[in-house]
């Protein structure tokens, strides 16, 4: 990909005051849904109106999707509200009706974007077209698997480009549904600086709850827009209940959330540090849930040696971490002094941990 600047002149020309805002339900039901919603956001900043008409479900049974028949709808909306529209593909037929039908901008979830055979079917079909093509990040946290989604798009002649973060899955159970993996999205920037990057906070946190919090990390990483799921009554929607906002939440987020200004002079300092900011934000969590993992393993240690009725303090243990510390410290540009400092700080909190259990 070249000349990326060219991926985001969709973007640019559309000569937004605000980031991109993709919203709707997560699943089209029902006409009647579909319009309510659409009418509920017609005066607002949301630039294209989602909904899923084939839905790809984990397990067999669940919803799939009203399909082609959810066309027609989203044609309504378009006539009815005015706002621009857009659904997922997975597949040839799909962007053969899609297409046939005018959406808009089309996107590729994330089980599709983890197989190169749909992926470049996908691709073939679109090709000769001038659609927006937005492509959600594979459901592992695998950066090559998202950029070769991309790339085989780009190769078919579809310029007008964007990805979507939408976390990661994981075996390991985690406050979110998805975990955001802030880093890969920093990477995914740092390859691509001018591909427009969509968070989509909805199917990250897996709770409505968490979707402000997640949607302003994004803004501050100088993310380009958001894709919100937006119900009229998400308890009792057919998919994703637990992470649709309604269509005010959703105009009450927009007015909350921390926009950085595009006219000061200093805009680029402003940006940056920014930028810089959020990415420590992101690191600092990470070193505290790290820290937390390892207490939890000096706990189980702790337990063993109960059992076993051995002392808490191994000196000999304890000086062959600092030496692999002290060396693995230098390698990334760390002094010896801070390595030890804080490796003391942190073996002293595992001892604490360890006699608690001890004396517990
Ligand atoms: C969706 O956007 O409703 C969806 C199915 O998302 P994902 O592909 O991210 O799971
Ligand atoms: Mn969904």
């Amino acid at each position: 990909m070249e000349n990326s600047k060219q991926l985001r002149t969709w973007l640019d020309d559309m000569k937004l005051s605000h980031p991109l805002v993709i919203a709707g339900p997560c699943s089209a039901e029902t006409e009647d849904q579909v319009l309510n919603i659409a009418h509920q956001l017609k005066d607002s900043d949301v630039n294209y109106f989602r909904a899923g008409i084939w839905k790809p479900r984990t397990r067999p049974g669940n919803f799939e999707g009203v399909g082609a028949l959810g066309l027609n709808w989203l044609q309504r909306v378009k006539e009815e509200t005015g706002m621009k529209t857009c659904t997922e593909v997975a597949n040839t037929n799909h962007v053969k009706l899609a297409l046939e039908n005018d959406v808009d901008l089309l996107w590729i979830g994330a089980r599709s974007t983890v197989s190169p055979f749909i992926m470049q079917e996908i691709a073939e079909a679109l090709e000769g077209t001038d659609k927006i093509v937005l492509v959600k990040n594979p459901v592992n946290p695998d950066l090559a698997l998202w950029l070769g989604g991309i790339e085989r798009l780009y190769s078919k002649g579809i310029k007008k480009l964007g990805a979507i973060h939408r976390g990661f899955s994981t075996y390991e159970k985690s406050k979110y549904r998805n975990i955001p993996e802030w880093q890969i999205a920093i990477e995914f920037q740092n390859r691509f600086p001018d591909l427009p990057l969509i968070c989509d906070p909805s199917h990250i946190t897996g709770n409505r709850e968490m979707v402000f919090d997640v949607s302003q990390t994004a803004l501050d990483l100088n993310f380009d827009g958001l894709m919100v799921e937006t119900h009229n009554d998400p308890d009792n929607a057919w998919s994703d209940a637990a992470q649709q906002v309604t269509p005010d939440s959703l105009k009450q987020m927009m007015v909350d959330l921390r926009v950085r200004k595009e006219t000061a002079s200093d805009k680029n300092y402003r940006e940056g540090l920014e930028n810089l900011r959020a990415q420590i934000n992101v690191v600092d969590n990470q070193l505290i849930d790290i820290l937390g993992k390892r207490m939890k393993i000096a706990d189980k240690i702790g337990e063993l040696k109960k059992e076993k009725n051995v002392a808490v303090l191994q000196s000999k243990r304890w000086n062959e971490i600092l030496g692999n510390m002290i060396l693995e410290g230098e390698n990334r540009g760390l002094s010896e002094e801070f390595v030890l400092k804080m490796f003391k700080a942190i073996h002293q909190e595992s001892i604490n941990h360890q006699e608690k259990i001890i004396k517990g």
